[in-house]
């Protein structure tokens, strides 16, 4: 039970230190709803921080977390795709004006891919799940200069960003909306040990720091 009462605690220390700076903005937002511009998509991973490591504020971005910071494909389905109404009310309710797909160092998601996860019952939407970063493996497995595994699983996990930022663009809202510049889809890597992070630069198909991203 210490864990729960970590968290017990946490939520005392909230409410009294850091809730009162947030009252009349979110008291506010009651009558008026959520306006968030940003739709974060991000990796589940639990050092992955989206509010914290941007410094935001409650209201300021609407974030989806999944294994991997994946997006699957659209599909004109009835199916429970939680991933894509996420994206599907974010953009076509909320209008958010920026999509970021943010993937991370060290995720399990992208190490998994080269992994024989088997045939295990437990894990059975883990391994389906898993498809979405395929491509991103084939495309790392193009190169075959890696010296070391770590060194493949960094470039798996850039690849899947520019992968997963294609797989955006199947949405015919968001493309749509990208073709007549009411929306913009960005690539992010975030970098666990450093805190830093890097953005994709489609016209030079590369990572650059994100401070760069204004110049
Ligand atoms: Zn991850």
């Amino acid at each position: 039970m210490q864990t729960i009462k970590r968290l017990i605690d946490g939520n005392e220390k909230f409410k009294r230190e850091y809730f009162p700076y947030f009252e009349k903005e979110l008291k506010d937002s009651v009558n008026l709803g959520q306006r968030p511009e940003v739709l974060f998509i991000g990796c589940s991973d639990s050092r992955v921080t989206p509010d914290l490591m941007l410094n935001n504020q409650p209201g300021d971005m609407f974030i989806l977390r999944n294994v991997g910071n994946f997006v699957p494909p659209y599909k004109m389905d009835e199916d429970f795709h939680g991933t894509a109404a996420a994206i599907e009310f974010a953009v076509s309710v909320l209008n958010v004006k920026n999509i970021i797909v943010c993937g991370h160092s060290h995720c399990g998601a992208c190490k998994a891919l080269y992994d024989d996860i088997g045939n295990d019952p437990t894990m059975i939407h883990v391994k389906v799940w898993l498809k979405l970063g395929e491509k991103a493996k084939e495309k790392t497995l193009l190169n075959n200069k890696f010296t070391n595994d770590e060194e493949k699983y960094r470039a798996t996990e850039r690849n899947s960003i520019r992968n997963q930022l294609d797989n955006l663009l199947t949405y015919p809202e968001v493309k749509k909306r990208v073709e007549k510049n009411e929306l913009l889809i960005h690539g992010w890597y975030y970098d666990i040990e450093t805190g830093n992070i890097d953005f994709y630069d489609k016209n030079e198909d590369n990572f650059k720091p994100l401070k760069e991203f204004l110049k």
